[in-house]
């Protein structure tokens, strides 16, 4: 089996210690790759390599913006070329159906496309400031922060890439990127588009290996300007902690514990559709899904009915034939959530459908889990406060509106949340009262290139996308032109 290599200076190169991992298909349990396992020392070539390209050739960083928008474009062109196999490689890395991988890809196109249109806009400002020290001109210009450390979890392997890639290559830093060692085949393809499209060398570096090693000296490195990361609290932690050495600006989207809030006079059919987008997409390994359902006591009843019958039809299968649902990440995450369910039943929730691994048919290879709904749940027991990351929802009830928004912001987190009700005012309400940076009214989980995607409380800081995704990689600077050149205004005074 061939070893796909690191990309580091323009070169695919082994890992200094030829150390390789296998790439595990969790439909079939097959290895289907072998990738160098790189350690802190390939980080550290990779680090030197984006410094270089950075400070020294500042080739990248020199372009124009037209120049640089340009190779975006290319890039999108590249991958759209190559849109079935990136689909099918984060398919058969992942796990996830092929229709939502597809979809990651067209998401991932126009993300370049986006940041390259964004590039061109003008941006900054003029102050009119006081002219104590003669007359002035003072404005500012956005440049690139430097070298960028990048790493990414497996639930999005490509998108969470562009997510962070594209922006900062837009606004002209360097790169080091590390995508997670359970899905790293997507980024490799991409890289293979990235070097032909001739980006300077040194300009965007690849590394794998795990967290511990190469993700930590990303984050640790003094030569490092920027970390962003995607990933668990836990870990998003231990980069902020390594982070502070240097001070670099730290990027993070971790995780979440969401609150689907749902009214009884909402359009229940369209709550029940969603509520399934919300929990059961991308196998609920979505840092956003809708995992708490909290409900009107009036409607619960008819809801679950509705939901779980819905849960109970979902087909699992290899992601390739397209079932509503593919197999968990890994064997281990699948057996974090087996482990939850456990604990879910042990704590006292009514396991109303699902709530085990599924082995029939195809299944009987692979990591599935059968979408789980537990009813009865109170804020106390653990399957409500953690992160499960699986197909797993918790239903808890309230007969007040302030009982729900109560509810809703019971949590350490707070990326993201969703309110269905047919009345107007009240759905305003609640989004005001929700503490979370992405909300959704009468639908969940819709995300968009153009609007920006970010957490509050313990699901991080910093956002991604939109105007604000690219701000992130850049740095103000504030400009003061003297136009009485010679003048010291009130000092000539004194
Ligand atoms: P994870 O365990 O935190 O890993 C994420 C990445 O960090 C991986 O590349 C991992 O490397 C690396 N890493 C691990 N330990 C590290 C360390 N000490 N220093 C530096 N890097 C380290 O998360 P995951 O299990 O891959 O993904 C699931 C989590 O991501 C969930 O909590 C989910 O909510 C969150 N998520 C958030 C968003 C968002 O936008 N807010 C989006 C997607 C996912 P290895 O795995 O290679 O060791
Ligand atoms: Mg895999």
């Amino acid at each position: 089996m061939a070893i796909w290599k690191n990309y580091i200076n323009g070169e695919w190169v082994p890992a200094l210690s030829g150390k390789t991992r296998k790439v595990i298909n969790p439909a079939t349990e097959e290895v289907i790759a072998e990738t160098a396992e790189g350690n802190a020392e390939d980080a550290k070539l990779a680090i030197k390599a984006a410094k270089e390209a950075f400070y020294g050739t500042g080739e990248w960083r020199r372009k124009s913006a037209q120049m640089r928008s340009d190779v975006l474009l290319q890039i999108a062109d590249e991958m759209d070329k190559r849109r079935n196999e990136l689909a099918r490689t984060d398919t058969l890395d992942n796990g996830k159906p092929l229709r939502e991988a597809e979809g990651d890809v067209d998401d991932a196109i126009h993300c370049f496309r986006y940041y390259a249109g964004m590039i061109k806009a003008p941006y900054g400002g003029i102050y009119d400031v006081n002219d104590a020290f003669g007359p002035m001109h003072s404005y500012t210009i956005h440049e690139p922060v430097g070298v960028c450390g990048q790493i990414t979890p497996w639930n999005y392997p490509l998108l969470m890439a562009v997510w962070k890639i594209a922006p900062a290559l837009a606004a002209g830093n360097s790169i080091v990127f590390k995508p997670s060692s359970i899905t790293p085949l997507s980024s490799i393809l991409l890289f293979e588009i990235l070097d032909h499209v001739g980006l300077p060398k040194g300009c965007v570096n690849l590394v794998m290996g795990s967290g511990g090693t190469v993700g930590q000296e990303i984050a640790e490195n003094f030569d490092v300007d920027m970390v962003t990361f995607t990933g668990s609290t836990e870990v998003g932690r231990e980069i902020a902690k390594a982070a502070i050495g240097n001070l670099k600006k730290v990027g993070l989207e971790l995780g979440g514990k969401s609150p689907n809030v749902i009214f009884a006079d909402a359009d229940l059919e369209g709550a029940v559709e969603w509520a399934m987008v919300g929990i059961f997409f991308n196998q609920g390994e979505v840092c956003s899904a809708g995992s708490r359902i909290i409900i009107e006591e009036s409607v619960k009843d008819k809801f679950i009915e509705r939901l779980s019958s819905r849960a109970n039809a979902m087909t699992l299968g290899n992601g390739l034939n397209n079932p509503d649902m593919g197999p968990l990440v890994s064997e281990e995450h699948m057996n974090t959530v087996l482990n939850y369910i456990e604990i879910a039943k042990a704590e006292g929730a009514t396991c109303v459908c699902g709530g085990y691994r599924y082995t029939e048919g195809e299944c009987a290879k692979g990591y599935f889990v059968r979408p789980t709904i537990f009813d009865n749940c109170t804020s106390d027991m653990t399957i409500v406060k953690e992160e499960v990351f699986g197909p797993v929802v918790t239903i808890q009830t309230f007969k007040t509106e302030e009982e729900a928004v109560e509810l809703a912001n019971d949590t350490i987190y707070g990326l993201a949340g969703a309110v269905f009700t047919t009345d107007g005012a009240r759905a305003l309400r609640v989004v005001k009262e929700i503490r979370a940076g992405i909300t959704w009214v009468n639908c969940y989980n819709p995300t968009f290139n153009e609007a920006p995607w970010g957490g509050y409380k313990m699901s991080g800081y910093g956002r991604e996308l939109g105007i604000h995704g690219l701000e992130e990689y850049q740095e103000i600077k504030q400009v003061n032109i003297n136009l009485a050149p010679g003048k010291l205004g009130w000092y000539e005074e004194r």
